[in-house]
Order: structure tokens, then sequence, then C-alpha cells
């Protein structure tokens, strides 16, 4: 799960997030599939916020463990510039989130798997429903178009037109 609502160096989130696709199918050992890109009402977050720009990606990491495709992706975060200061839900350059991984279930102090707050953001499940329609998420009977379709009230959330912007 892929978001960013700040720039880096003046580079623009949809860049940013373009940008963090190459650098995840670096990970991957096959083709990254990748959703569109969405913009979102920022939810729990400082007032003022900017809006968020968002996508999901699938991979399949190269003998990678969770653990360790965490770290990985941290370190992404860092090249692109992300910097975690004391307040929850400020802005940021880049985020990566491991939604699921296969069918693994854990709760480690560094990571819970799948992403404990997924099944109730829009901002997730749409994106992820474009590139896996039939997806369930590892653990919950319900599939994610179910549960996509029982969310209100979290604002706009709109597909980039890019043939708009071309
Ligand atoms: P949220 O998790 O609600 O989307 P966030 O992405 O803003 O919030 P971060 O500050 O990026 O939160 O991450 C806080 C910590 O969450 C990370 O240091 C990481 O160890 C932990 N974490 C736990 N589960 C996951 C997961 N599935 N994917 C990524 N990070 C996770
Ligand atoms: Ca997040
Ligand atoms: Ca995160």
């Amino acid at each position: 799960g892929i978001g960013s609502n700040q720039a880096m160096d003046e580079v623009q989130p949809v860049e940013l997030i373009q940008r963090a696709f190459a650098a995840l199918a670096l990970l991957s050992d096959y083709p990254l599939l990748v959703s569109s890109l969405w913009e979102s009402t920022p939810l729990d977050c400082p007032p003022g916020s900017p809006r968020f720009i968002n996508a999901v990606a699938a991979m399949r990491p190269r003998q990678l463990t969770p653990l360790q495709l965490l770290k990985s992706l941290q370190q992404i975060e860092a090249d692109f510039g992300r910097f975690r200061g004391p307040e929850r839900n400020a802005p940021r350059t880049l985020d990566l989130d491991i939604l699921s991984f296969g069918e693994v279930l854990m709760q480690d102090a560094k990571l819970t798997l799948p992403h404990p707050r997924m099944q109730e953001r829009a901002f997730v499940l749409k994106p992820l429903l474009e590139i896996a329609p039939h997806y369930s998420i590892p653990g919950m009977k319900c599939p994610a178009d179910a549960l996509a379709r029982q969310i209100v009230g979290q604002g706009s959330l709109t597909l980039i037109n890019f043939s708009k912007s071309l």
C-alpha cells in the first residue's frame, strides 16, 4: 500500500509514486502489478494536511521474509526523504505498507500482517481491487469487495485521470 502527500525536492506525489513503483519492481521476482493512482481526503491527519495520492502494488518478493521486506521498504522510504517525527499521520513523501504477505498472519512489534487497518480504508481497498478483484484479506471471511462497499464517510476518493493532463 503506497501513499504520498508531500513533495520531495519539488518532485510531486504523483511522480514520487511512479518512482516508487520502479524501486519496488527491483525487489520483485515477477513483473510488478500496479493499480491506478487515486487521490484521497486525508483521514485522521493534522489539520491542513494535503490530499493524498494512493496506489497499491503486488509483487513477489525475491527471497525475502516479511521482516526483510519491511526493512527494504523502509530503506526505500528513507531514500525518498521520509521523515518520521513525533506527530501521528504527519505529511509524508512516501509511505509503503505491507498489506499482506501470502497467507501469513503475524503480530510482531515491528510488523502486523495483514495490515490491521486495511479493511477499513477505501483508499487501500479500491486500488487493491483494481489489481486483485477477488482478493480476500488473509484470515477474514468477507471478500475485500464486500468490505469496500460497506465503507462510508471517508471524504472523496477519485481516480487520477492522466489523459486529461496529457
Ligand atoms: P498506518 O500503519 O496506520 O497506515 P503509518 O503508515 O503512518 O500508519 P508508520 O509511521 O509508517 O505508520 O509506521 C509505523 C510502524 O508500523 C512501522 O515502523 C512498522 O514497524 C509498523 N508496521 C506494523 N505493521 C506494518 C505493516 N503491515 N506494514 C508496514 N509497517 C508496519
Ligand atoms: Ca500507512
Ligand atoms: Ca507505514
